[in-house]
């Protein structure tokens, strides 16, 4: 295999048909080798298998094929300014239509040599209700043809005669790269069939047999790669909560639980009673204001009350510290002990603290992911919860076997994500969703404007300012470039002196230290700050309830699932919230995408028509330098395909076949992803 491994290896250029220029924007397209090639895959098909009836097509609005018998001569018909087209009369023997060419006779008279032929094209209808068809593709074969994505420089039909052109180089053994046993145990066709016919295939069954297959794959890389990174594999553990306390948790609060957290909890407490032998590794996914960490304090409530240590970890210092007060007016008067091992607690007093956590004298630490990478000793851990917010941190891994007993694991996202991507992206984890907000949430008002309607906004925001509210504005860059997007520079350079001279501003950006954001982020948390100047890394910032007005700049250029954790910035208070993005594009999908953000509020919706608009490879970073896998999985709608992936990871982590010879190729793709990951993803 040493020879078809190298042929795959090859540059496209050594393809016959393929020059320097074609090279040269399939290069564009993330095609470099042959290998690149023949998995750069159809974005649809013709089936011109499927004939239909003049209706039909007409009816389904979309392209279709249709079988016509001509009737009649070509007529020629004038427009103006010298523009010609050709005519001719079919009929599919219940309706008549009219087929026309624009300016090229020879189309037209092929036609009417032919007689009985299949045209392929979108049926419309005239001024006089009659049947039409403009420009239809024409062939005398049935068949299925892969259609690609092209460029302006580069036809589908260019790319398919080049994969072709690969595909019989590498003479239809293309290496397998699942084992055996796992291509039987879930009835999956070989790689080599799948390649073949997800660009040519016979019919309409070997092309989702194709698919499931390479769907498969994808995703079993994936979980894997995810798992590793993260650690999120299922332990096996001792640790388990005899009593259920949740009841007597809830008659502690001020309020009533939304059905949403009730089923979460329940779902936390299940896995903790441990009747299976493993730790929990659950991850609850709930847009801001969702009331995740009443959740969290349930289920720590329940580990503490059956004896066991809880930890809870926050991505920053000001997010441990919000952390701390939420959790001490939770239980207040409960006889709970709550520790805060911060930064910056030093000496006598930190060791203070570890000693009373070794000694059991705490139930609660909370602190930043420090925790437990550091060599800090409890008397029992049994829950680790993790607040990640939204930052999906790779490299982040947690060390939580070396602490030695499995404990529990809870995860906190507050970047809703469609579950499909979410099992992929979290592999082993179960997930929670809380998918309902507590009654009385006032939804952010949110309005897209031209840059001609700013000075209003200005305006508008000036005037919430002047009521001693405070705002934010969000610029896609740090400094001016040649690409004409806003960037925080312009705002400190001149539009901060010139619109709102007289109100206090900051900048933040990710070029600051950690220690100069933190204290840009206290100094707006108590208001001594009006206007915070900012890129995107306000989106893990800290509650700030009075801000109540969020502009962002060139919001084109943003996806909607940070549209979204963005605009999640205000309306966490009792003020009326507004959010205006100024967009400078009128493309159509801009316009799908600021439309979708002024019409709801709701994120999981939001990440699903992220994910339809711009698809995976765009979500999780470049979709040029591909990375690894996911090209299929968009069409996310086989979730069973994903559950047999996942059931399949199961059983190779908790086997750990991956050290056996069979899975060395599926090893190296795992490895490069993960390598692709570490560098590149945070979602
Ligand atoms: P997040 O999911 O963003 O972490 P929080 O847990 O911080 O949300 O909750 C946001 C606010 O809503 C908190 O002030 C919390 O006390 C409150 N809250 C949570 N659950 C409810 C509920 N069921 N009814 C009313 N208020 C609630
Ligand atoms: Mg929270």
């Amino acid at each position: 295999m040493i020879f078809l491994d190298s042929v795959m290896q090859q540059d496209i250029k050594t393809l016959k048909g393929v020059g320097d220029k074609t090279a040269q924007e399939l290069n564009k397209l993330g095609i470099f080798t042959i290998n690149d090639i023949i998995h750069f895959y159809p974005r649809d098909y013709e089936d011109w298998t499927n004939v239909q009836s003049i209706e039909e097509v007409y009816k389904s609005g979309k392209r279709g094929c249709i079988r016509v018998k001509i009737d009649s001569e070509v007529k020629r018909i004038f427009l103006s300014k010298g523009k010609t087209i050709f005519k001719v009369r079919g009929s599919d023997g219940q309706n008549n239509i009219s087929i026309i060419f624009f300016n090229t006779v020879y189309m037209a008279i092929s036609l009417t040599r032919i007689k009985n032929l299949l045209l392929f094209g979108t049926v419309s209808k005239n001024n006089f209700n009659e049947y039409q068809i403009y420009s239809p593709k024409i062939s005398q074969n049935m068949g299925i043809f892969p259609i690609y994505s092209q460029t302006k420089n580069i036809t589908s039909l260019k790319i398919k005669n080049s994969v072709k052109t690969a595909l019989e180089k590498v003479q239809n053994s293309i290496e397998e790269t699942l084992p055996s046993d796992i291509l039987e145990k879930y009835n999956l066709c070989s790689l080599n069939f799948a390649i073949k016919n997800i660009h040519f295939p016979e019919n309409k069954d070997k092309i989702e047999k194709a698919k499931r297959r390479l769907i498969f794959e994808e995703i079993l890389i994936w979980q894997i790669g995810m798992s590793k990174i993260k650690n999120y594999v299922k332990q096996k553990t001792n640790i388990k909560i005899k009593k259920d306390f949740s009841d007597e948790f809830l008659f502690l609060l001020p309020f009533v639980l939304t059905k949403a957290q009730l089923r979460v909890i329940n779902e936390c407490t299940e896995d903790m009673l441990n009747t299976d032998g493993l730790a929990m590794s659950r991850l609850i996914q709930g847009d801001v204001g969702s009331g995740k960490t009443v959740v969290a304090a349930a289920v720590a409530y329940n580990a503490i009350k059956n004896g066991y240590q809880t930890a809870v970890m926050a991505p920053t210092e000001i997010l441990s510290n919000q952390h701390y007060n939420t959790f001490n007016k939770i239980f207040q008067g409960m006889n709970i002990n709550i520790g805060l091992l911060s930064g910056k607690l030093k000496g006598k007093k930190r060791k203070n603290l570890e000693d009373k956590i070794k000694n059991k004298e705490i139930d609660i630490v909370i602190g930043t992911h420090a925790l437990i990478s550091e060599n800090l000793k409890f008397a029992n851990l049994g829950l680790v919860i993790t607040d990640e917010q939204h930052r999906f941190g790779v490299r982040q891994r947690m060390k939580l076997a070396e602490k030695g007993k499995n404990p529990h694991v809870l995860i906190m996202s507050a970047t809703p994500i469609p579950r499909t991507l979410s099992m992929m992206i979290y592999g082993d984890l179960d997930i929670s969703i809380l998918d309902e907000l507590p009654p009385g949430r006032k939804e952010v008002k949110t309005f897209c404007i031209s840059p001609q309607k700013k000075e209003r906004a200005f305006k508008f925001f000036k005037e919430i300012i002047k009521n001693g509210g405070q705002g934010y504005i969000v610029c896609p860059l740090i400094e001016n470039s040649e690409n004409e997007m806003f960037s925080t520079d312009d705002y400190k350079n001149t539009i901060l002196n010139e619109t709102f001279g007289g109100y206090t501003s900051e900048i933040l950006h990710g070029r600051l230290s950690a220690n100069e954001k933190e204290a840009i982020m206290k100094r707006f948390s108590c208001g001594e700050i009006q206007i915070l100047v900012a890129t995107t890394v306000i989106e893990v910032g800290v509650d700030v309830p009075n801000a109540s007005i969020i502009i962002i700049e060139n919001a084109e250029r943003f996806g909607l699932s940070q549209l979204h954790q963005l605009r999640g910035r205000v309306g966490r208070g009792e003020k009326e919230s507004y959010c205006v993005l100024i967009s400078y594009s009128g493309t159509k999908d801009t316009k799908r995408r600021m439309q979708a953000m002024c019409s709801t509020n709701d994120g999981f919706f939001l990440a699903e028509e992220d994910l339809k608009i711009r698809g995976p490879g765009e979500i999780f970073g470049n979709k040029q330098h591909g990375i690894v896998g996911i090209k299929l999985a968009k069409a996310l709608k086989d979730i069973k395909v994903i559950e047999d992936s996942k059931k399949a990871v199961r059983e190779i982590l908790s086997g750990n076949y991956l050290n056996q010879k069979s899975y060395q190729p599926i090893k190296e793709k795992i490895f490069s992803l993960i390598n692709y990951a570490e560098n590149h993803i945070t979602i």
